[in-house]
Formats: structure tokens, sequence, C-alpha cells
């Protein structure tokens, strides 16, 4: 592991001190400091004010008892988080995520992850996130619908279209977000629509949310290539997952004319050289819920690779968009091999710290998630801009709108790693624009 500057060091220690067996934490805290040297040696107002003890350290943060009844009539209990992280841009925006796996370590860290990527958008959004262990796996639409029932009935008093805005994230979709939003509508006796982002269309939900981090990817994507004087088109591009973010990014990878040669499950990949038919891919993951073997079934020419590797597939850009950590250092040096000019990352943290710095070594284009899959907040936040003004924008409008803050995404990216020494390094870039951004508006704001 690199070691962090020494003006940095004591604050790291600081965070490993407070925040025990967190380790998803302390390592996104760690990626962060990393960059942040050449900033402090030239801005001592930031260390001065403790700005870097006070961003480590959750503004506030939730832990509560989710009592609710299974269809059996048997008492459950969950326990649910909100780490309301920061807030000094904005009111704290960030998804839930219900999943078994989630704990005060990860909700913290996906929290300070969030400060960062909402920054980066230029948007007034501030960093929180929040979640549960209750699992919606096979549980009843009434069970799901109790279970928000009853985490709403304690969350709601901590949140707010000024305050506090969740959204979803993983296990937390449409269905979810309707009953949190009808049980605070209930509550509190206030439609405040802005309260909740990924909201149905019917009840104040914006056009392109469901598109909006696959497109922002490749938005991000093609500015990256642009200022090495490439393009998408005509590139072969591989994607992983087929998910939300990269049925997306997929689609408009092909729009923009380059060949999506591949993509993947958790079962294996499908191979077709034509191109993949995003109409067929759609019909296979969201409306019949298949595995992505059904995809080769239908496509004479297409192949499944069970569960292979989809790095193995030679192509020149690479989007990682299923999970954590599912590009390692053995996959990036496969994809060095075959060519690839590019990678951007549609999931969080899809690239293990070696994979990141061989790519980089090697001198392959490499967009942070952090930055690359910013869109899909960003189209939240004009959900909420939507909402305050009571209206509901085109289809056209509402991409034109993501495709302007992609843009300045990059820009501001590539303009703070050219400016502190680091051209063309966008993990260094967006590490260090997201922290201006919020370090002088907590110095405005003074110690509060
Ligand atoms: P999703 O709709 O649940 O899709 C995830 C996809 O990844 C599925 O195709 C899944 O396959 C696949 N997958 C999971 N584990 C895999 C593995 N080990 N190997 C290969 N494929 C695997 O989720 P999503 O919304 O697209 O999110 C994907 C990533 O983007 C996550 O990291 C998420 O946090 C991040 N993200 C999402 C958004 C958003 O707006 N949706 C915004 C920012 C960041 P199976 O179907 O077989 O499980």
């Amino acid at each position: 592991m690199t070691i962090l500057d020494p003006l940095l060091q004591p604050h790291y220690d600081i965070v490993l001190a407070r925040n025990p067996g967190e380790q998803e934490f302390h390592q996104a805290v760690f990626e962060v400091l990393e960059s942040l040297g050449p900033v402090v040696h030239k801005h001592s107002e930031y260390v001065e004010a403790a700005v870097i003890e006070r961003l480590c350290e959750p503004e506030r943060q939730l832990i509560f008892r989710v009592p609710w009844t299974d269809d059996q009539g048997k008492v459950q209990i969950n326990r649910a988080f909100r780490v309301e992280f920061n807030s000094a841009l904005g009111p704290y925006k960030g998804g839930l995520r219900f999943h078994p796996s989630v704990n005060s370590g990860i909700v913290k860290f996906l929290g300070f992850e969030q400060i960062f990527k909402n920054a980066l958008t230029g948007l007034p959004i501030g960093g929180g996130k929040g979640g549960s262990d209750f699992d919606p796996k096979g549980r009843s639409d009434a069970e799901v619908m109790r279970f928000c029932q009853s985490l709403m009935t304690e969350l709601y008093r901590h949140l707010g279209e000024y305050t506090d805005v969740p959204a979803g994230d993983i296990g937390v979709g449409g269905r979810e977000i309707g009953y949190l939003f009808g049980q605070y509508k209930r509550i509190t006796n206030r439609y405040e629509s802005g309260v909740l982002t990924g909201k149905a269309l019917a009840y104040g939900g914006s056009r392109v949310r469901t598109e909006a981090t696959g497109y922002g990817t490749v938005f991000f994507a093609e500015e990256m290539l642009k200022a090495a004087g490439q393009s998408l088109s005509g590139k072969r591009v591989i994607v992983s997952g087929s998910g939300n973010v990269a049925i997306y990014a997929a689609q408009k990878a092909a729009a923009v004319g380059a060949q999506v040669v591949a993509c993947s499950d958790s079962s294996g990949y499908v191979v077709d050289e034509d191109g993949l038919d995003i109409d067929l891919l759609r019909q296979v993951k969201e409306v019949d819920r298949a595995r992505i073997s059904a995809y080769a079934d239908e496509r004479p020419r297409a192949r499944f690779v069970e569960g292979g590797r989809v790095w193995d597939v030679p192509c020149e850009v690479a989007l990682p968009c299923a999970t954590q950590n599912e590009l390692d250092g053995d996959a990036a040096s496969t994809l060095i091999a075959n060519g690839v000019i590019a990678v951007a990352e549609g999931a969080n943290m899809p690239c293990t710290p070696e994979a990141t710095r061989l790519l980089r070594e090697k001198g392959v284009l490499f967009a942070p998630g952090k930055a690359a899959n910013a869109g899909g907040v960003a189209t939240s936040a004009l959900e909420m801009q939507q909402n305050a003004s009571r209206d509901s924008w085109s289809f056209a409008y509402t991409e034109g709108r993501l495709k302007e803050i992609m843009t300045g995404v990059h820009d501001r990216c590539a303009a703070a790693a050219e400016e502190y020494g680091a051209p063309g390094n966008y993990v260094a870039g967006a590490n260090i624009s997201s922290f201006l951004q919020v370090a002088d508006a907590m110095l405005a704001l003074g110690v509060v």
C-alpha cells in the first residue's frame, strides 16, 4: 500500500482508531487522501481548519430497529442505518440499500464516496447513504410493504426535501420507493415530492433516470477519449453485467457507433460479433428476467461461455458495470495484452486497486466510478429540480442536461489533474476537484 503524505497520515490514523473493523470505510478514505498531498501542501488553510478530520466524521449517524410482521404472523427485526455524512453543498443525498451484507462500515464507505461523487456533478447536493440488512429476495409484496412502512415510521423525522433525500440502490427499486414515499406522505400529511428520488413517472419521477447511469458512463468515456484524440465510434467495446447500468451503457455505446460485442451476468458471458441486439438483451433481462444464456439461444451467431470471464474477450474499451472488485489484476493484464485503450467504471469500485494501478501504469485511459457513474445521482438531482418547480421535462431535454453535466464532470476532473501536476490522471482529478469544492464550502460555513 502507498504511504500517505506526512500531513495526511495522522488524519488517517484517527479514522482507523475511531472506526475499528470498518475496512471498506478505511479503504475509501485512504483512496481519497492518497490524492490530496499536493492540495494540503498548497492550501494550509484546510489543515488549520481541520477540514479533513471534519470530512471523515459523519455529521450524523442513525442506527435503528425495524420491527415488522411476516406473512406467517412472525415478528421480524432488522437493523437500519442512515449516515448523514456532509451537508456543506446541499441536503444529504444518497441511496438506501437493502441487502443482508449492509452494516455501518459499508454504509459509511458508500456515504463518504457519495460526498465526492455528488460534488463532481456541480449540483447542490450533499452526501449520505443508508440501508438495512433486510433481504427483499423471496419476500412477498405485502412483506416488503410492511417492512418499508416500518422503516419510514422511524426515518421520516430525519428526512425532508431540504434536509435528507434518499433514493434507491441495491434491493431498493421503484416498488420500495413507492411504499416509502406513501408512508412518508401519510405520516407527515405532506405531498413533499422532493423528499425521495427514483419515483415512478406517475407521481413525480424523472425521465432518463432509468438510463442515466449507463448513459452517463458512456458520455464520460466519450469525453475522455476525445481529450486523447480518440472516439468511441468504431471501437470494439465489452460491458460486464447485464443489469440497469450495463444495459443502458451498451445501448448508448452502440448509439454512438461502437461495436458492443459482449456482456455478462453472474452465470457467464455472451459474445455477439455482430454487435449486441439491445432490444433482445432488454427482453431477456428486464422482461423475462432470464439468465444471459437465453440471449445466445435466440441469436444463432452469438456464443455463451458458462462461468467465463468477460474480460477474456478482446476489446479496445471495457465498461465494468456489474459489481465491486469484479476486475482484478489478472483480468487487467489480459485486457492490456489484448490492446485495451480505455476503461470506464459504470459500477461502484469494480476494479481492484491492483487492476487500477496496472491499467494506469500501462497508459490505459481510466475513468473512476466516482466520476463516470455520477450520471445516476445527477439525474436524481434533476428529479428534485422538477419536483421543486412542479414540472416534468421531456426525455430529450433531460438527456441533454445529463450530457452537459457529464461533460462538466469530465472537465473538472481533467482540469484539477492538470493543475495539480497529474495530467490525464482522472482518479487524482476526481478526488482533488470534489475535495476542493466541499472544503471551500466548509471553510465558508465556519466551524459547524
Ligand atoms: P443490477 O441491475 O442489480 O445489475 C447488476 C448486474 O451485475 C447483473 O447483471 C448481475 O448478474 C451482474 N453481476 C453481479 N455480480 C456479478 C459477478 N460477480 N460477475 C458478473 N456479473 C455480475 O445493478 P445495477 O443498478 O446495474 O448496478 C450495478 C453497479 O453500478 C453496482 O455497483 C451499483 O452500486 C452501481 N451503480 C448503480 C447506479 C444506478 O443508478 N443503478 C448508480 C451508480 C452506481 P445477475 O443477474 O446474475 O446477478
